[in-house]
């Protein structure tokens, strides 16, 4: 007899905390005493999203800090919460993959593929994500087109201008919608026009998306953008 089923509700999701990333009690330092300490005892959150800004002179750590955020760098001592997983107490494999599902990153230095063209750069993540072909298309295509490079697609990454690249890597951080953006230093080697692009982008992505956005920067126009603005001080040896 066929019965009237009750919808089943959806398993609440593991993460009901207000915050995209809760860092506590984190100490980081380099060399293998710990000589070279770039923090000492950080405690702070990130609500979701928020659009944070951090500043600070070079080698103050910025780097550092999206890394450990990217769980690209362990902390040395204390603990890192991304949406609700201690990164902390993963292994290798498990933050890869976290990372493919939940973090967009747009690295200081280029990270693209000049063998690949833009399309199979931005694709990348995608393939990492274990997402169909077909979604993958039209996921790729979306982004591109939001970034204003689909015409673009075919072409080898390494025949891109330095602004070019920076939007194919914009794409690639935001093709599998991650609910976490990172940039570091992205309007940096950039002309002025070119700035503008990815300040407009990142304005309307915070606005219509809803992304906790967290970037690294010597840019007022960023700064200005931000709902907050973190500073790091170089620590004097
Ligand atoms: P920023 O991005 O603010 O310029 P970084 O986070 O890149 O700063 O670096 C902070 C400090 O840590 C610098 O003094 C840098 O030389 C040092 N550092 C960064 N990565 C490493 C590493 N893998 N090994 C040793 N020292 C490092
Ligand atoms: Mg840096």
């Amino acid at each position: 007899m066929a019965q009237l089923g009750v919808l089943q509700k959806p398993a609440e999701p593991a993460n009901q905390s207000k915050y995209s990333v809760e860092l506590k009690h984190v100490k980081k330092s380099y060399g293998t005493n710990g000589e070279t300490e770039i923090y000492a005892d950080l405690t702070f959150q990130l609500l979701k999203g928020t659009f944070v800004a951090l500043v600070g002179p070079i080698g103050s750590g910025k780097t550092t800090m999206v890394n450990m955020f990217a769980g690209l760098e362990r902390p040395t001592s204390g603990t890192i919460i991304v949406l609700g997983q201690d990164l902390t107490r993963m292994d290798e494999d498990s933050l890869a993959a976290f990372r493919a599902s939940a973090i967009g990153l747009v690295p200081q230095v280029q990270t693209l593929i000049p063998e690949l063209t833009v399309y199979e750069n931005v694709e990348l993540p995608l393939h990492f994500a274990k997402v169909d072909e077909r979604s993958r298309r039209d996921k790729v295509d979306k982004v591109l087109e939001r970034v204003g490079i689909r015409g673009e697609a075919d072409k080898g990454v390494a025949k891109l201008s330095v602004g070019e690249k920076q939007m194919v890597s914009f794409a690639r951080a935001l093709v599998n919608d991650p609910p976490i953006l990172l940039m570091d230093e992205p309007t940096e080697a950039l002309d002025p026009l070119m700035s503008e692009v990815v300040l407009g982008l990142l304005r309307g992505d915070n606005m219509t998306e809803g992304r906790t956005i967290f970037v690294t920067t010597h840019d007022k126009r960023v700064t200005d953008l931000a709902r907050r603005t973190l500073r790091v001080n170089k620590k004097i040896p």
